[in-house]
């Protein structure tokens, strides 16, 4: 099954707007540069988010936001919309981030009610699962990400609206990653269970990225892996030259 590969960045809450603009201007020159084999993303802060569009202007790299609320509109101070996230040129949007998950107790009900608000506004979403350090040492990783799987992925979804990362809480910006046979056996398993929820067809197309400390010097290891289709990168992804060195050295 092909499934095309996807680069994507989550700036997180980094970046005034000089910074935004001279980013995404580095990374439209060195995607420009080649002809490449995978999808590019990048998720700025919302601040950014209109500035950077306009510096990627031209180039093959998609705009995401970090989040989104459920609702179009109304009463939600100091939220933003899946509608507004379109209107303004996002794609896609990240939802369910661990940092998420735990600073604004986002439960996986919240997230798959996100994902079907994106759907229904015309963005495609990048949800995201992943154990802590204590499940994994308690032997807990394939049930905690199956779990998560089940309860933030919409019945129905399709390949075309979804896509899945696997980030390991432990292994974002620590410098520590899974091994690639640890890596492996989540992405396999979180297969089985797209396969079992969203039919085997399906869940052969949708893409599950690998994120967590992902670096140019690991990038080509982690990205080789049978059911890995890409990364979510976090840290990397604020160097342009790492960011483009991610997909370069995964041969992308
Ligand atoms: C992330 O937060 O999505 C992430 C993968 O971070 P980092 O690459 O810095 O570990």
């Amino acid at each position: 099954m092909s499934r095309k590969m996807m680069i994507a960045g989550n700036w997180k809450m980094n970046g005034l707007q000089q910074d935004g603009v001279e980013l995404a201007a580095a990374v439209k020159q060195a995607v420009k540069a080649k002809k490449w084999n995978c999808e590019f993303v990048v998720c700025p802060p919302f601040t950014l988010l209109y500035a950077v569009k306009k510096a990627l202007r031209g180039a093959k790299v998609a705009l995401g936001a970090q989040d989104c609320h459920t609702a179009e509109k109304g009463a939600h101070t100091g939220d933003i919309s899946p509608l507004m996230l379109k209107d303004l040129g996002c794609s896609y949007v990240i939802l369910g981030h661990s940092e998420r998950r735990a600073d604004h107790k986002e439960s996986s009900a919240m997230v798959k009610e996100k994902a079907i608000a994106a759907k229904k506004a015309g963005l495609k979403a990048i949800i995201c699962i992943g154990e802590t350090l204590a499940e994994r040492e308690s032997g807990k990783t394939l049930d905690i990400c199956a779990k998560q799987v089940r309860e933030s992925v919409p019945d129905g979804a399709k390949a075309a609206d979804v896509v899945i990362a696997y980030e390991p809480v432990w292994a974002i910006g620590s410098g520590k990653t899974p091994t690639a046979e640890q890596v492996e056996e989540v992405h396999s398993q979180v297969r089985k269970v797209l396969a079992q929820k969203l039919g085997k067809a399906e869940a052969g197309k949708m893409r599950i990225l690998y994120g967590g400390s992902v670096k140019p010097a690991n990038a080509a290891q982690m990205l080789a892996l049978e059911d890995v289709d890409g990364a979510l990168i976090g840290g990397a992804s604020l160097k342009a030259d790492d960011f483009i060195n991610i997909a370069a050295n995964a041969g992308c």
